[in-house]
């Protein structure tokens, strides 16, 4: 774990419980830049540390999605190719509803476990356990 890693956790940490208590989850929308082929993901960090997950599994789900290539640079990723916010917003609206939110109580505050070659999706919640695909 880098220390800016370190840090962020320890942000998060000491977050109040209750801003997660909120049954409508809203990140922080992606804001994106497109320069010539290549495709700007410029508040990368800021999404991925308001959904709790790591950064590797959301950026591994999106080039999937968008059959391209991906390299996190700081604060930003940078894709492959163009692609519009729309398409960046939709995704990570499929990929809250697949990965981040529960489906029984809709609530954000879950974590993945894998056990064997199965992920599933465990809800602090209300327990909730829930399989999930592999990305
Ligand atoms: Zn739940």
């Amino acid at each position: 774990m880098s220390d800016y890693e370190k840090m962020l956790k320890r942000a998060r940490e000491q977050l109040p419980e209750k801003i997660f208590e909120k049954s409508r989850f809203e990140p922080p929308k992606p804001q994106i830049a497109i320069e010539g082929n290549r495709t700007f993901f410029k508040n990368w960090h800021q999404v991925v540390s308001a959904i709790h997950r790591d950064e590797n599994h959301l950026l591994k789900f999106l080039t999937k999605e968008l059959a391209t290539s991906a390299t996190i640079e700081g604060q930003r990723a940078v894709f492959a190719g163009k692609h519009s916010r729309s398409t960046m917003i939709d995704l990570i609206n499929r990929y809250l509803k697949e990965f981040v939110i529960c489906p029984e109580c809709h609530k954000p505050d879950t974590h993945i476990v894998k056990e064997d070659r199965i992920s599933f999706l465990v809800c602090e919640a209300c327990g909730a356990r829930t399989s999930i695909k592999s990305v």
